[in-house]
């Protein structure tokens, strides 16, 4: 019986001692954005501890830094939702300018305005179509803060809930995220399936949407919701 399993260990036992030294060889000095990622995850806020070993840094090789990582920790959103913000915090959606750059067929201008080249930023926050419906949707929640203007989104979000009370900044969040997705959905019908840009069909939606998102377990956005709405 101890014949069969000698191999066994002996395999382990190499396999262990390779794993140790190309742990040591690729992990050892970290790269420095190595040691941020951990810092930003570390929940205590304490940043890089002695007791890191490589193999735990191993874990967050080839991770990528997210400036909006609080706006996605502190809302509620499906994490489909949650994904897309994240892609457009790394400019990685399918807009015009991106298929420009990738040498793709496109549309000349943006959807909703037919002015101006078709950014994500343009899309989100400096569009006038989509300006008014941020204004809407935060007078809607009476929401004081100001509506995103040329800011990238998460630059915009963190004024915004400096400007909020502390019991209405994780509904902010929520909405931030929902918003923005029923922008880019919209655009979508519209680039996809023809249908024309709407500011009331918008405004419609999102309020559907919210109410639904606070019946799914979106407390946060359940505080900033007009109490009038009729959650059916
Ligand atoms: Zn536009």
């Amino acid at each position: 019986m101890a014949s069969r399993t000698m191999p066994g260990r002996a395999t382990f036992a190499a396999t262990w001692a390779s794993t140790r030294s190309a742990s040591t060889c690729c992990f050892g000095a970290p790269p420095k954005t190595l040691h941020s990622t951990i810092s930003q995850t570390n929940s205590t806020g304490d940043g890089p501890r002695a007791e890191h070993t490589p193999r735990c840094l191993a874990t967050f090789h080839g991770s990528v830094a997210c400036d909006s990582w609080q706006l996605t920790w502190r809302s509620w959103a499906p994490p489909r939702v949650k994904f897309f913000l994240w892609l457009v915090s790394l400019d990685r959606c399918w807009t015009a300018d991106r298929l420009r750059r990738h040498g793709l067929q496109h549309h000349p201008r943006c959807v909703f305005c037919d002015q101006e080249p078709e950014t994500m930023r343009h899309l989100l926050v400096t569009c006038p179509f989509s300006r008014q419906v941020w204004h809407e949707t935060l007078s809607w929640l009476r929401l004081a803060c100001r509506p995103p203007d040329r800011e990238a989104l998460n630059d915009w979000w963190l004024h915004a809930k400096r400007e909020t009370p502390k019991a209405m900044r994780k509904g902010l969040a929520t909405i931030t995220h929902l918003t923005a997705w029923l922008l880019w959905k919209h655009r979508n019908s519209c680039v996809f399936d023809g249908e024309q840009p709407s500011m009331t069909l918008l405004s419609a939606r999102i309020r559907e949407e919210a109410a639904l998102w606070v019946r799914a377990g979106a407390v946060g956005l359940g505080v900033v919701l007009p109490i009038t709405w009729d959650v059916h």
